[in-house]
């Protein structure tokens, strides 16, 4: 996606004068580092990357209304359309691919046809991935009223996550994980461990957590 080069000019220097902080506790240690994110660390490919961008873009917006709050606004809803057009092809690339699925739920859903192009699984690996998928939502939603110890729930979780690296042609590494922390009675930072600085280099829980608190 071409991000509007004047928004960006501007959203940079607001970066670079005020950057946003992100802490995390050091893996292993009780210890809290904290370091600043700079704009280029939040634009990457992705999911959650339209996602951080689009946060980043309403902080950068927030930064420059006192200057020319009109001009900024126009910019945001012109990138919002390129956002949601974006968003809009990556869908119908993914149901072309047959990447869609409805889950238990009832929610469609979708792989990512990014990655699935980097990866190469095979057909029978992707459906595979759509069962993991499946089954993930649904330990999820059973945690919900909880029919077992979280101990069950985190370790069930991780071997799903592992045979979702496994279909997706990945290294099986625990520092990858993402479905995790998605269980609601988990109370670890989300947005420390989405920091595109810090993914992949472990688990940033908190020791208090009913699901992950002392067991990473
Ligand atoms: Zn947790």
């Amino acid at each position: 996606m071409k991000i509007n080069e004047e928004l960006e000019v501007m959203a940079r220097a607001i970066y670079e004068t005020s950057p946003i902080s992100a802490s995390r506790i050091v893996p292993g240690t009780d210890k809290k580092e904290t370091r600043n994110i700079s704009w280029d660390d939040l634009i990457y490919e992705g999911e959650v990357g339209c996602d951080l961008r689009q946060l980043n873009l309403e902080r950068a917006q927030n930064a420059i209304q006192a200057k020319d709050r009109a001009r900024v606004d126009r910019q945001v809803d012109d990138l919002m359309k390129l956002h949601n057009n974006a968003m809009k092809s990556a869908i119908s690339r993914a149901e072309e691919m047959g990447l869609v699925f409805v889950n238990n739920q009832g929610n469609k859903c979708a792989l990512n046809p990014a990655v699935v192009k980097k990866q190469n699984p095979s057909v029978n690996q992707i459906e595979n991935i759509k069962k993991l998928h499946c089954e993930a939502y649904d330990l999820i939603e059973d945690s919900k009223t909880p029919t077992k110890t979280w101990e069950e729930y985190r370790a069930e979780m991780e071997a799903i996550e592992f045979e979702m690296q496994v279909n997706w042609n990945f290294e099986k590494d625990a520092n990858y994980h993402t479905w995790w922390k998605k269980f609601p009675a988990c109370t670890c930072p989300q947005m420390d461990n989405e920091d595109p600085i810090y993914y992949g280099r472990g688990k940033i829980t908190l020791g208090n957590c009913p699901m992950h608190g002392g067991s990473l």
